[in-house]
């Protein structure tokens, strides 16, 4: 599959990477309609594609990109966690493939995300102008790599928000808990969950013969990780499960292919962040005079990390309360 990587047509929304002979990674383009990563997996006469990005027209590209690199429709699709930058993409796929995941991301999507949606279709006009009024902002930052991220991040929104007349919130069909297997005539692709870090419930994909996985938003190379919907101690008990599976080779949801160092820098980043609130709360200090450590500084979402500390902030201080 590999081999028809240079053949294929190309996508604004994407590069693909190949990573193994039967897996090429779709690493997003920023400021585009992907946002997010997604995978391709040819399992042998069987078709898995690992998340849908953040708009249809990105998710109509990986589509044919599956389609050309395998020769075969696609038969599988498995978001890997219920997040709009993973799953928004879904639409395309139906009815020919099967979406999967986990009981818990089912669950999401049905219900909150679901709302969400609906709620964003209502509130497009609105929506628009504050991306606008975050156009006019973004030509006043005068630090070169946050006005960067912040162009990128308002032109995937008005992509977004120009597909939403068009999107029908398009939920899995077939769920599992803990673990499901799916077998083609070369390979088997191991579908699993430990749980919920990121988000309430977290999927992975790993394939052991190649000795990858393709992880969601659990591992981010050279991206700040994203705690809004976190439970951060559960996220690094996950971590440490992935580390004892035989893996070379990480397709993360953000940012570059990578290894396992990235996930290493991944708990050490929650960790950090923890052990710096924590301290803040008891010198009684406010987490706005934090700053983000000299480690980190050349990460991108680089606006997370103040939601981050306010997500940690509120974690310890209601447990406290
Ligand atoms: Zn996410």
């Amino acid at each position: 599959m590999r081999n028809r990587i240079e053949s294929f047509t190309g996508s604004r929304h994407f590069r693909l990477h190949g990573v193994a002979d039967s897996v090429v990674a779709a690493v997003a383009v920023p400021g585009t309609g992907s946002l997010a990563n997604a995978a391709i997996i040819d399992l042998g006469g069987t078709t898995l594609v690992v998340d849908t990005f953040a708009t249809l027209e990105a998710a109509q590209d990986l589509k044919a990109a599956a389609e050309h690199l395998t020769g075969n429709p696609v038969t599988y699709v498995m978001n890997t966690h219920w997040h709009s930058d993973h799953t928004s993409g879904n639409q395309v796929f139906v009815p020919g493939a099967k979406l999967i995941a986990t009981s818990g991301t089912y669950e999401m999507m049905n219900t909150f995300a679901r709302d969400r949606v609906a709620q964003y279709q209502n509130n497009r006009e609105k929506m628009l102008e504050s991306i606008g009024e975050a156009e006019l902002q973004c030509g006043q930052e005068t630090d070169p790599k946050l006005q960067r991220e912040l162009a990128w991040e308002n032109a995937t929104d008005r992509e977004f928000v120009n597909m939403l007349p068009q999107l029908v919130h398009t939920v899995p069909s077939v769920t599992f808990d803990q673990q499901m297997t799916i077998h083609g005539s070369n390979r088997s692709a191991q579908l699993i969950t430990y749980g919920g870090g990121h988000t309430l419930s977290d999927a992975i994909v790993y394939l052991p013969e190649d000795k990858v996985v393709v992880i969601g938003d659990l591992v981010l190379s050279n991206h700040h990780p994203v705690l809004a919907n976190a439970n951060p101690h559960e996220w690094l008990s996950i971590l440490e499960q992935i580390e004892s599976l035989d893996v070379e080779t990480i397709i993360p949801g953000h940012g570059e292919v990578c290894s396992l160092r990235q996930l290493q820098d991944v708990k050490g980043y929650i960790s950090r962040i923890i052990t710096m609130v924590t301290e803040a709360v008891q010198n009684q200090r406010s987490i706005e005079e934090l700053t983000i450590p000299e480690e980190y500084r050349a990460w991108y979402f680089t606006t997370y990390f103040k939601t981050n500390l306010s997500k940690v902030y509120d974690l310890i201080t209601a447990s406290e309360g």
